[in-house]
């Protein structure tokens, strides 16, 4: 049984010693001490079931045997830099990655964060194509250090800094976009931004072909081919970023871009890569390596959303799915109240034993990332939960 400090003294200690702006979910926040594949245990030993993990990075489940196995016979052994001296781990590491991705996309760098991978990636486009220009696509979110916070396009992310050499391309939604699912016609604004916001040439584009924070947004189908083809008709490269949309997330595909049928120039990646672990990757092509010397798919939430009329979408693959909350299904309002309504939701769901994240601009889109060790079981629990609790409502 756990003994430690309680919710209560924890929060306090965090109020003295952390960042005022860390948040927490939930009106009770939850302490939690064990983890166990899809579960989660708070202090008094209630279980869990996590259908949010995938957010911070849980892939293969929570102490999964084989991770911690590998991690403690690893610590066991050595720790220590692998950039001045030989470990054929992360040689072996870098081949089993490699053999993942399609092309040329064959050489790896290893960050610690996803931020810092997409900072790498940005700068290697830069480095390689000579220009400064680079677009992303408005509600992303692409990291929190002053290159990427540029490429981030929401405000609720964004502080004073300095942004330059960044273009915000219109979101290819197709739930609230003004083209639907017309992926083609939201390209022609990368065209536009090209064409009349730069010297015609760009360093690159990128995007998250389904947005996390963003609350689990598709891009369009067809979009990522038509602006592919833009970019590199401008000489740019193009990124994909998987933090959140790679490692077999989807369920259909093992990466993200995949589901839209392109091949990146680079890709990078974090948060599931490390299944807990601090780690982060960017692959590219060995040409433009150069410049840097130096589960199975079920679809249990596609069924019947007109239940209830709050909710006004529900979207994504596998296991990243978002489902939106609305007070006008034909105009696409979000609630009165909408982070109220969805905090109430999520607390009665946590009460339920379940856990779900929550994001989008106005905070009215549920996420639910769980571990990709979730069974269709847990995804009927989840379904069971939500269910009951909007009936409540
Ligand atoms: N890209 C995406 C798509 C993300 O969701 C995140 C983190 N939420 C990042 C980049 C940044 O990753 P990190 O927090 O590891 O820096």
């Amino acid at each position: 049984p756990y003994t430690g400090p309680s919710a209560a003294d924890i929060l306090a200690k965090r109020k003295a010693y952390l960042s005022p702006s860390l948040f927490h979910f939930y009106n009770k926040p939850l302490n939690i001490v064990d983890g166990k594949m899809q579960y989660m245990f708070d202090e008094s030993g209630r279980r869990y079931l996590d259908a949010y993990g995938g957010i911070a990075t849980v892939c293969c489940g929570h102490c999964h045997p084989d991770v911690v196995k590998s991690i403690t016979n690893q610590i066991n052994r050595i720790q220590h830099t692998t950039v001045v001296y030989l470990n054929h781990n992360i040689t072996d590491f870098a081949e089993a990655l490699a053999s993942k991705m399609p092309g040329k996309l064959k050489v790896v760098f290893f960050t610690n964060s996803g931020t810092e991978a997409n900072e790498m990636a940005m700068m290697i486009a830069r480095l390689y194509t000579g220009c400064n220009d680079i677009i992303s696509v408005r509600n992303a979110y692409h990291g929190n250090a002053a290159g990427t916070m540029g490429a981030t396009a929401q405000c609720n992310w964004k502080f004073n800094v300095v942004q330059t050499g960044v273009h915000h391309a219109v979101n290819p939604d197709p739930y609230r976009g003004v083209f639907g699912s017309d992926g083609e016609k939201y390209a022609k604004d990368v065209q536009d931004l090209i064409d009349f916001g730069t010297s015609g040439h760009v360093a690159g584009f990128i995007s998250e072909t389904i947005q996390g924070v963003g609350g689990i947004i598709e891009h369009a189908p067809n979009y990522l081919p038509a602006v592919y083809q833009i970019i590199k008709k401008a000489g740019g490269l193009c990124i994909a970023d998987e933090v959140q949309c790679g490692f077999g997330r989807t369920g259909s595909h093992f990466w993200g871009f995949e589901t839209q049928g392109v091949v990146p120039d680079i890709v990078t990646m974090a948060k599931g890569i490390g299944n807990g672990i601090p780690l982060g990757a960017v692959v590219t092509t060995p040409e433009v390596a150069e410049v840097l010397p130096c589960g199975s798919y079920f679809n249990t939430f596609g069924g019947n959303p007109d239940k209830y009329e709050i909710i006004g979408d529900v979207r994504g693959r596998g296991m990243m799915l978002g489902v939106e909350l609305v007070s006008d299904r034909q105009q696409k309002t979000p609630p009165a109240k909408a982070e109220t309504t969805t905090q109430v939701i999520m607390d009665h769901m946590k009460e339920l034993g379940v856990l779900i994240g929550k994001g989008g601009f106005h905070g009215n889109v549920f996420r639910i990332t769980p571990p990709l060790c979730f069974t269709k079981d847990d995804a009927d629990y989840l379904v069971d939960a939500m269910d009951y609790t909007l009936s409540k409502m």
